[in-house]
């Protein structure tokens, strides 16, 4: 890592994103604290065995075009689109967006399927995006108070567009239970937190089929736990808020373990921070587990989002099961 100037470095991720991810910090004790935690970053979730593996698990389709702005937004040329659906759209000026009016608020959404590595079409389709890394140049700075480190954007966000994954190793509920409570997990106090996306599927039909209601009836849960603790993008740095600007959806490329991608649920300004509910907005419930470290109550965390009186909870949602 290169420091520029007093207390910034210009990009966390030398390199490794297509914007820079800058961190600005109060004092040297307070960066080396955090570098002896976050010990190294990543721009996509780690999926243990898929590290050196490049196989991808889906067919691919055989666009291709030299014109390719629009490739793979059309579900009558694209296989691609044709098997999962259509999730991206290109807007005016030219970006690439999520149609997050396709889903009713507080239902679940189907998982997108990126175009992968097995498709003939080039990177530059429209069905790949959260596979090209974090979008939208940011800073990530301490906030001086209980809530520790926070993101904030360097430039306004369109509701609907791709800001960063939340990457860190996608760990079994067994290892968070044992990287928690057992040796080792004393005193790492980074109010970090381990994400569980829940994704309901009917195994009865022997296909996943995401049902309508965020219900345990009838269907089981896909879950996927991510530790951002010492492995993790600049998505460890976002913080929960009850007035979330970011919605997560599962995001599948070349392997059946999705990726998760924070995508603007709403128009975002210059410099305003980034915040997304813990507990879920649009239809999948994912939930965290509090680490060491934080003011708790019967294992739950005191929220200490800005959202103010009747909208913020007053507590993060807790998973007992972990
Ligand atoms: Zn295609
Ligand atoms: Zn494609
Ligand atoms: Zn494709």
């Amino acid at each position: 890592m290169q420091t520029v100037g007093g207390g910034i470095i210009a990009d966390i991720s030398s390199g490794l994103e297509p914007v820079p991810v800058a961190l600005e910090y109060s004092s040297q004790e307070k960066l080396d604290e955090l570098q002896a935690v976050h010990t190294r970053y990543i721009v996509h979730s780690i999926i243990p065995g898929r590290e050196d593996d490049r196989a991808c698990y889906y067919d691919g389709c055989d666009c291709s075009s030299t014109s390719a702005t629009n490739l793979c937004l059309n579900e009558s040329r694209c296989g691609c689109i044709a098997m999962h659906g259509c999730y991206y759209t290109r807007t005016t000026p030219p970006l690439l967006t999520l149609l997050l009016d396709l889903q009713p608020s507080n239902s679940p959404t189907p998982p997108i399927y990126e175009c992968n590595s097995s498709c003939a079409c080039p990177p530059t389709c429209s069905n790949r995006l959260v596979q090209h890394g974090c979008r939208v140049p940011v800073r990530v700075f301490h906030t001086g108070t209980a809530r520790g480190w926070s993101v904030q954007v360097m430039r306004a966000v369109r509701r609907g567009e791709f800001v960063c994954e939340y990457a860190g190793e996608v760990v079994r509920a067994r290892e968070i239970r044992k990287r928690r409570w057992g040796e080792g997990s004393e005193g790492t106090g980074t109010g970090n937190y381990v994400l569980c996306l829940r994704e309901y599927v009917c195994v009865w039909l022997l296909l996943i089929l995401y049902i309508l209601e965020p219900s345990e009836n009838g269907a089981q849960a896909l879950r996927t736990n991510i530790d951002p603790t010492t492995t993790a993008n600049l998505g460890r740095y976002i913080n929960h808020s009850c007035s979330p600007n970011l919605s997560l959806f599962p995001v599948r490329v070349d392997s059946v373990v999705p990726l998760v991608g924070m995508f603007a649920y709403r128009d975002i300004a210059e410099g305003e921070e980034l915040g997304f509910d813990y507990a879920g907005v649009i239809g999948y419930g994912d939930e965290v587990a509090p680490s060491n470290g934080e003011e708790t109550e019967n294992g739950r965390t005191r929220c200490l989002c800005n959202a103010g009186a009747g909208v913020c909870r007053g507590w993060l949602p807790f998973d007992a099961r972990l």
